[in-house]
């Protein structure tokens, strides 16, 4: 690797270092990142970036970019994550995640060298819960984009994982209360919850294969005497692709009615896709592989599918060529989302590790941004996934 990346990857050490130790330091929910936010643009601003907030309509929101030549080419976005887990902190370490996005933000606009087009670094709320790159994607925020990149912090550096599809699922019952002496007066709602989750228990022979649905029962009633009027549950459902949730979806309207049928009890819910899966652009997380392995790190390479996590990324992936690479900030078996986790979020270990990501970003968007050949073939699997799509839905 030439000496200028490392060169001035050691200069941005300290600020960027600071930076992601603060957000740590002061952990903010999904929608509320306001101090988060804060510190990525100002030091992007600092930078020379020009720094837009309330990005496609969420206020924690950024966008920042900065012309490169005659700003006429391709736009290559790192994005940043900064939200925390309720109760645990930065227990995923998407501390990380903005620091490194930060970093291959001011690395790249240091030293793309002779090229067109334009460094962007934009600023994603709320990946642990509202969606933030679902709702900047519905608002037209990514159309001007051309690729994405980001890395999420892991216990391996990892190439070639996708995600599952989830679908959002939050249903409330409405009975009819009365004394608990005269159950015939009333509308039983938790009956009906009681019924859907048994439902849902017997569906799953038919559901598609690896199909995971789990729930919860939020409001039950208040009191034994009395029949509940009201039931809330909420369930999580994973499935491989957005398709199979559709396929997912029609089962549970189905039961739902049959629930409603059974018991009397009205219900309301929001039966929607929520994250889609992930197709990871296998040329740019060869790139970043590439400078992760001149750094003297190990790179594993995971199969496509498998009975993994979901993220808002994923919709980025439907939309453009997209990375969500992972590096390593802490050995096999700590957990993400745990306390150790976010201890380990905040080493001097998980910020060199940081170093290294941001400049495997800088370095996987210099090529994009200089090598039209590369840019091609960036492309050109990009499109073959969307005609893979596009088949088995034709198929389906
Ligand atoms: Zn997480
Ligand atoms: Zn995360």
């Amino acid at each position: 690797m030439e000496e200028k990346w490392t060169q001035t990857a050691k200069e941005l050490e300290g600020v960027l270092q600071e930076m992601s130790r603060t957000i740590h330091q002061n952990p903010e929910l999904g929608f509320e990142e306001h101090k988060a936010q804060a510190l990525c643009t100002d030091l992007l601003e600092k930078e020379g970036f020009s720094v837009e907030k309330g990005t496609g309509g969420i206020e924690t929101a950024f966008k920042a970019r900065f012309p490169l030549g005659n700003g006429q080419g391709p736009r290559v976005a790192f994005l940043a994550e900064y939200d925390c887990l309720p109760g645990l902190g930065h227990a995923c370490g998407h501390n990380l995640i903005a620091g490194a996005a930060v970093g291959a933000g001011i690395l790249l606009r240091r030293l793309a060298g002779d090229v067109n087009g334009e460094v962007v670094v934009m600023g994603t709320p709320a990946e642990e819960g509202g969606g933030g790159k679902v709702i900047m994607l519905e608002n037209g925020a990514f159309d001007d984009v051309g690729y994405a990149i980001m890395m999420h912090p892991s216990t391996e550096n990892l190439v070639g994982r996708g995600g599952r599809a989830t679908v959002k699922f939050d249903i409330a019952f409405h009975g009819k209360g009365c004394h608990s002496a005269g159950p015939e007066k009333g509308i039983n709602a938790l009956n009906a919850v009681i019924l859907l989750f048994n439902a849902i228990d017997n569906l799953r022979p038919l559901l598609p294969t690896d199909t995971n649905i789990n729930g919860v029962i939020l409001d039950g009633g208040k009191a034994c005497n009395v029949i509940p009027d009201y039931a809330h549950a909420q369930f999580s459902v994973r499935v491989r692709t957005q398709a199979e949730g559709e396929v997912v979806m029609e089962h549970l309207r189905r039961v739902i009615r049959g629930v409603e049928q059974l018991t009397g009890a009205r219900a309301e819910y929001v039966l929607e896709p929520g994250y889609a899966e992930r197709y990871p652009n296998d040329h740019i997380e060869r790139e970043i592989q590439k400078t992760l392995e001149e750094l003297g790190e190990e790179v594993e390479r995971a199969p496509l599918m498998g009975r993994y996590g979901s993220s808002d990324i994923g919709n980025v992936t439907l939309k453009m060529p997209a990375v969500h690479t992972y590096f390593k900030i802490a050995p096999k078996g700590v957990a993400s989302h745990t306390p150790e986790f976010e201890k380990a979020s905040d080493t001097p270990y998980a910020y060199e590790q940081m170093m290294k990501a941001a400049l495997a970003m800088a370095r996987a968007g210099s090529r994009i941004l200089s090598d039209g050949e590369f840019r091609s073939q960036v492309d050109e699997e990009f499109a073959q996934q969307v005609k893979a799509r596009e088949e088995a839905k034709k198929q389906a």
